[in-house]
């Protein structure tokens, strides 16, 4: 392997403070590269593609927690709901209603974030803040009994300019605290804060992320 993974998640993970988690984003890496990281100790591996996951999942170390971080087919949960960690990018009930669904089947609880839209670029997945508001204050998610719902992921917008990218993350901490306090204030699982990636990371904890989601910054460019 000609690529330093090692040394890399060093240098990432020790920039880190106590009290973030690092999801170490595998996907269109192969798995020496997670072999690696595994050897240096990393656990906590997110992937986006639901086959490229089942792979991986089925030749790696069975102790690996597996996030899936990409947008999710509701007829893909199936094959995923047997093992999967955490699904960190759900936007909508109808999701959250499969999810429940299968991890019944499975005799489970899956933990979930739901993914906020807080960025400009049209194309994201997401719930708008107001939409976010509106799936909790329906209520319906509160009968799924077997999905857990562990806090907000988001992506800020893809620009240079630190300070919107700052502003959304702030925003994302503002509905955290806004939804926590009006759903969750008896939940204390309800404590994720999923934001950061290799690109604007260290602002992300600044403002309060608790997992970040790193991929490019440990394993170098991917080779899609
Ligand atoms: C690919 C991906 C990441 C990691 O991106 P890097 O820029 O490689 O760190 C984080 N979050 C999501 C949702 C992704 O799809």
């Amino acid at each position: 392997m000609d690529y330093d993974v090692k040394g890399h998640l060093r240098q990432v993970r020790s920039s880190l403070p106590d009290g973030v988690r690092l999801v170490a984003i595998s996907k269109y890496h192969p798995n020496e590269y997670i072999e690696a990281a595994y050897a240096e100790g990393q656990r906590l591996f997110g992937e986006s593609h639901e086959q490229e996951l089942r792979t991986k999942h089925a030749t790696l170390p069975a102790d690996i927690e597996w996030h899936f971080i990409g947008h999710l087919q509701t007829n893909k949960v199936k094959y995923i709901a047997p093992y999967v960690s955490m699904i960190e990018a759900v936007d909508s009930l109808k999701l959250l209603r499969e999810i429940d669904k299968q991890a019944i089947r499975n005799e489970r609880v899956i933990d979930v974030l739901l993914e906020l839209h807080i960025a400009d670029e049209e194309t994201k997945y997401g719930l708008a803040p107001d939409a976010c508001r509106q799936l909790l204050a329906d209520g319906e998610w509160r009968q799924l009994s077997h999905v857990r719902i562990c806090g907000l992921m988001m992506m800020a917008s893809n620009v240079d300019d630190p300070e919107q990218i700052r502003r959304e993350f702030r925003t994302g901490r503002q509905l955290f605290d806004e939804f926590r306090a009006a759903y969750f204030a008896d939940a204390p699982w309800f404590c994720e804060r999923s934001w950061g990636m290799s690109h604007d990371y260290p602002i992300a904890v600044e403002e309060g992320s608790t997992l970040v989601r790193i991929g490019t910054a440990i394993f170098g460019p991917r080779v899609y």
